[in-house]
Order: structure tokens, then C-alpha cells, then sequence
């Protein structure tokens, strides 16, 4: 009797010990050290040097870019499966936007070049030239960079996902970026897709290397180019010329669109805005009142 109690003692320890044993030891996978980011990174720049590699050696046979990096599996384009996995993928050989993912097999990168999306791709090469991303890691993202772009000279560099927006990062220098977005504007000028970005990006660029001079002939070129019937449009005019402090005409503009649309709640906003920064205190006290009245 007495050995079967002290059983059932040891039994019942053991199932409270087991019940215990909190977490479970497998899926919970510890982030990176600052060591092994690093490497990532390095296997990951290696594998998209590789595939440009490999898509180069494509080209000379096709004649033309592959429709998705898959088509690169053949011994004679690819011959590792491997170099397509990023080793900071922790998807499962997939890219991070859905629209990227490779149809036919495990593939970390996102290939930009399908056919569905050449038109436009080719706009952007006709404006940057070949610093255009063309394979992209989304797998790294940290505070300095988001992407790891392969780009069409098969050279590899780090940028924001929005490359647009600082697109120096894909040159060699700032210098390089002006001479090759300046060409790009001459080329294409009146591209409304490509003029928010590119537009205030070599503004920027003018002031940060001290030619602010050069920013009133783009202010020109972009008004006689580009239709200011959209938002997004006179938000970038509205751009450059805060870039050349230039309130009074930032005013002017917004008293305009204004007039278009009374209650377009974006430009009243910022009319609000550039009365209160030229101190218009009465004048901006006004513009909010009637936000205020068109929100009721
Ligand atoms: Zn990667």
C-alpha cells in the first residue's frame, strides 16, 4: 500500500515538472546579433551578384530579360538553387510583396522585371538609367536601409524602399545622380508618374551640393510641364518652393487652388498652414473655422 501511494506521488510530481516546462523550445527563433545581420547581408550581396551573373548569361542566349528568376534554374543560367534564398528570408523563399512572388519555385528576391510591368520600369530606366532597381532583398530592413537592389549595370546597393525619394543612394555620388536626373527630365520632362519624385529630388540634390540657382529654372520647367490639376502635383510645386522659402508664391498657389475647389479640405489645410507661418494669425484663424464648418 504503501509503495503504490508513494507512486502516485512520484507520478503526479512528474506531470506538474512536465506541465511546467513553459515555453516550448521549438518556432520561436531569436533575432539576428548585430554579427550575423552583418554576414547575412554579405551571402545575400554574393547572391545577387550571382544572379546578375546568371541573368546576364541569359541575355546573351535569349536575347531578352527572363520573365522570373525560376527561369534561371538550368544548369546553364543557374546552376546552385540556393543563391535564390536570402539567408535573412524567414518566409520561407518568398518576397516580402506579394506581387514579386515567384510562381514556380522558392525564390527570397523580388524580381522587378516581369513583363506586365516593363512599360513602366522602362520609364524609370529612361529617367535614373541603369542604377533602376532590377532584383530587390526586402529581407534586411533596418533603420539605415530597406532594400538590397541588384540593378541593371548588375551592380549591387542599398536604398530605402521608396528609392524614388532619395535616389543619390543608387549613384556613386550626388553629382552623378544630378548629370543622370537632369538628362532623364530633358528626356521626359511632362512624365506626371515620375515628376513627384524626380522633380524635388534633384531640387534637393541642387541645394545639398550649393547650386540653390538651378532650382528656379526646375520650378519653370516643371510648371510648363506638368498639369497642376492634381493634388499630388501642386503638393510638389508646393515642394520646391518651400525648398526656395518662397511663402508668398506658396500662398498665391494655394489661393488658387482654393478658388478652384473651396472645399477641397488638403489645400485648406494648408492654407491654414502658410497663413499662420507668415503671420496671418486672423487669416488662418478663418481658414480653420472653415475646415471646422465643412467637417460639421
Ligand atoms: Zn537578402
Amino acid at each position: 500500500m504503501k509503495a503504490i501511494l508513494t507512486l502516485g506521488i512520484v507520478l503526479s510530481l512528474l506531470i506538474i515538472s512536465a506541465s511546467a516546462q513553459v515555453p516550448p523550445i521549438e518556432l520561436i527563433e531569436a533575432p539576428p546579433t548585430e554579427e550575423q545581420r552583418e554576414e547575412q547581408i554579405e551571402i545575400c550581396t554574393q547572391n545577387l551578384i550571382a544572379i546578375g551573373k546568371s541573368i546576364q548569361a541569359y541575355l546573351k542566349v535569349n536575347g531578352d530579360f527572363p520573365e522570373w528568376l525560376s527561369d534561371l534554374y538550368h544548369p546553364r543560367y543557374l546552376p546552385d538553387p540556393d543563391i535564390l534564398i536570402c539567408p535573412a528570408d524567414r518566409v520561407g523563399g518568398r518576397a516580402v510583396f506579394p506581387r514579386n512572388i515567384d510562381p514556380k519555385m522558392p525564390v527570397s528576391y523580388g524580381y522587378q522585371f516581369p513583363s506586365k510591368h516593363r512599360e513602366r520600369v522602362q520609364e524609370n530606366r529612361d529617367m535614373y538609367g541603369n542604377v533602376v532597381p532590377l532584383v530587390r532583398c526586402r529581407h534586411h530592413g533596418n533603420e539605415e536601409f530597406h532594400c538590397l537592389n541588384l540593378n541593371y549595370a548588375f551592380n549591387v546597393k542599398r536604398s530605402f524602399s521608396i528609392w524614388e525619394a532619395t535616389p543619390e543612394d543608387l549613384y556613386e555620388s550626388r553629382e552623378e545622380a544630378i548629370a543622370a536626373i537632369e538628362a532623364g527630365l530633358q528626356q521626359q520632362p511632362d512624365n506626371e508618374r515620375l515628376s513627384d519624385h524626380a522633380y524635388p529630388a534633384l531640387a534637393r540634390l541642387y541645394i545639398e551640393t550649393g547650386k540653390p540657382e538651378k532650382v528656379e529654372g526646375l520650378v519653370n520647367l516643371f510648371k510648363s510641364n506638368i498639369s497642376p490639376n492634381y493634388p499630388r502635383h501642386y503638393l510638389t510645386l508646393s515642394t520646391m518652393l518651400e525648398m526656395l522659402e518662397r511663402n508668398e508664391d506658396i500662398l498665391l498657389l494655394f489661393m488658387r487652388l482654393e478658388k478652384q475647389d473651396p472645399n477641397d479640405r488638403g489645400v485648406l489645410r494648408k492654407l491654414a498652414e502658410i497663413h499662420q507661418e507668415l503671420g496671418n494669425t486672423e487669416l488662418a484663424g478663418n481658414t480653420e473655422k472653415g475646415l471646422n464648418l465643412y467637417r460639421c
